[in-house]
């Protein structure tokens, strides 16, 4: 055939996606009155399979948005057994959205009494069994290094870090300043106390690991359709399917929006600005030539958790040595935004730096992205049906820290969707209240 599926549909994208998305996102056509949604309440099929008078079909869920939540998703619902269809108008990680660039941190240290150091746990698993799958390197166990900047009455959080991973079984070690500094003299250890090293933790592919999920998706027999779903409110229900951006109807019998940023668009009711988006600068330093000692080699992913929390990736791929501060920045239009990273911010990186990394003081920058977190309230995801539909699921609210879980989330989602599983309270939209 001279021309694959993935062509025609990139090309559709780029004739008609492209121009509506900078348009804010396309017109939209009217909804038909039947109403296909299932009230809250009501009987739902369950597993991946209903009943359809005598004949067995599959249950058709499609899922919107193909960024670290939706694409994940996607492939565990097919991996359950229903016939999925995922639309993206830009396609998986792409440059708006906020899986979008080249790395994320992969960690268990997350703090006392939270659910997010076994998810990791259970997501680390996941990646390697896919990786071995697609015979493709998208988690890179280097190592993450934890430094303890705060005080020893202030470290909370640390210390309650440190049973949850012996209960997740990740394994870790608590350092003295001393073993750090013999360890990466590289690193100035000036008012750190201690730290956690997790050998086991590192870094993903972001972009690259998104399109490796389409792949495997369409291998395994998803279907993808590169367009938008029409960014009207649908809280208000009564719609026959989903309107496209190519003039045609998606019809499901279950929809899971994992829209990121812009699930409070398309739900301003349920979601609206209960997801944030923050304007986030990350920057790529060019370390000496020959000098391995900033390299993925020789030195762990590191956080530096001190009054501000500052992160970074060594080597980065070769895009150079990444770092970024974590303060939530201004809020941020990401579909318009303007993606240039400020001086203010690029001077406070470059303060830090030399401070912590001083033999980078004077590293020149290489590259620099503006990416945006959409933060719940609480930054804790959201994982929920519709309040008012049983057949429409939301999850978003990954908060800057997501991307890693990426795999957990698709298999508890694709659980909840056709077997009707449990889920933690924490998750559920009712813990906003009214
Ligand atoms: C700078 C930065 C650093 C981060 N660092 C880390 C880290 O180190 N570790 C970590 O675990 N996490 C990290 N995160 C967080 C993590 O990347 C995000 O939580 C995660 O990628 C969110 O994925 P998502 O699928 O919810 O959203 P997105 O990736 O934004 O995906 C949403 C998708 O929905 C699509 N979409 C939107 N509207 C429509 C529509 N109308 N119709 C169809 N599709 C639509 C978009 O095109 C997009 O592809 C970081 C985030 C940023 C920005």
């Amino acid at each position: 055939m001279p021309f694959s599926r993935r062509w025609l549909m990139k090309f559709a994208a780029a004739a008609i996606g492209w121009a509506s998305t900078l348009a804010g996102w396309f017109p939209f056509s009217k909804f038909a009155s039947a109403n296909m949604l299932k009230q809250a309440g009501s009987e739902t099929q369950a597993k991946g399979t209903q009943a359809k008078g005598k004949m067995q079909t599959k249950t058709h869920v499609a899922v919107i948005g193909a960024g670290a939540f939706g694409g994940w998703t996607a492939l565990y619902l097919l991996r359950h057994g229903a016939r999925v269809t995922l639309v993206d108008p830009c396609g998986p990680g792409n440059a708006r959205a906020s899986s979008g660039g080249e790395t994320r941190v992969i960690r268990g240290t997350y703090g006392p009494n939270q659910p997010y150091t076994k998810m990791a746990a259970r997501a680390t698993h996941l990646w390697k069994e896919n990786e071995r799958r697609w015979n493709l390197k998208l988690l890179h166990q280097i190592g993450v290094l934890w430094m303890v900047s705060a005080g020893k009455d202030n470290d909370h959080f640390e210390r309650g870090s440190l049973p949850m991973l012996r209960e997740a079984g990740i394994p870790y070690q608590e350092l003295s300043v001393q073993e750090m500094a013999s360890r990466w003299p590289q690193i100035n250890l000036e008012a750190v106390h201690w730290g956690i090293y997790e050998p086991e933790g590192g870094f993903l592919t972001a972009r690259v690991a998104c399109q490796a999920v389409l792949d495997g998706f369409l291998a395994e027999g998803g279907e993808y359709q590169q367009l938008a779903v029409a960014m009207r409110d649908l809280d208000g229900g009564h719609w026959d399917g989903l309107s496209l951006s190519d003039g045609s109807k998606l019809q499901a019998d279950q929809y899971v929006f994992a829209c990121g940023p812009w699930l409070g668009k398309l739900f301003p009711e349920t979601i609206g600005n209960r997801i944030r988006a923050t304007r986030q600068e990350v920057f790529f330093f060019g370390t000496p030539a020959g000098d391995q000692r900033f390299s993925e080699a020789k030195l762990p992913v590191w956080a530096d958790h001190r009054d501000k929390f500052m992160y970074g990736i060594p080597g980065s791929q070769g895009r150079g040595f990444k770092i970024a501060d974590d303060t939530r920045g201004p809020e941020f239009d990401p579909t318009s935004g303007d993606r240039a990273v400020s001086a203010e911010g690029l001077k406070s990186v470059r303060d830090y730096i030399g401070f912590r990394f001083p033999a980078l003081k004077d590293a020149p920058l290489l590259e620099s992205r503006v990416c945006q977190y959409e933060d719940s309230p609480d930054n804790n995801f959201i994982i929920d049906h519709h309040p008012r539909y049983e057949n429409v699921w939301l999850m978003g609210g990954g908060s800057g820290h997501g991307f890693k879980h990426g795999p957990a989330m698709g298999e508890i989602v694709a659980g909840l969707v056709l077997e009707h599983k449990d889920l933690d309270a924490l998750f559920r939209l009712g813990r906003f209240g009214k």
